[in-house]
């Protein structure tokens, strides 16, 4: 089942930033998702099969 990430969402991703952090802001969804670090505001984008194999958890739901 695929996992539901909306656009607000906080997620905590297995692989951390380069940065020391690891929490990342949904900023944009769809087939490629555009993260933004919550430690350094670096923005990066994703394809959605990465993104899913690299989310731990989500933890903030926008809903
Ligand atoms: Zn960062």
């Amino acid at each position: 089942m695929p996992l539901k990430i909306n656009v607000g969402d906080i997620v905590e991703l297995k692989k951390k930033h380069p940065c020391g952090g690891n929490t990342f802001i949904v900023r944009r969804a769809g087939m490629d998702f555009r993260l933004e670090c919550t430690t350094c505001n670096t923005q990066v984008w994703l394809p959605r099969p990465k993104l899913e194999k690299r989310v731990k958890k989500i933890i903030e739901n926008s809903d």
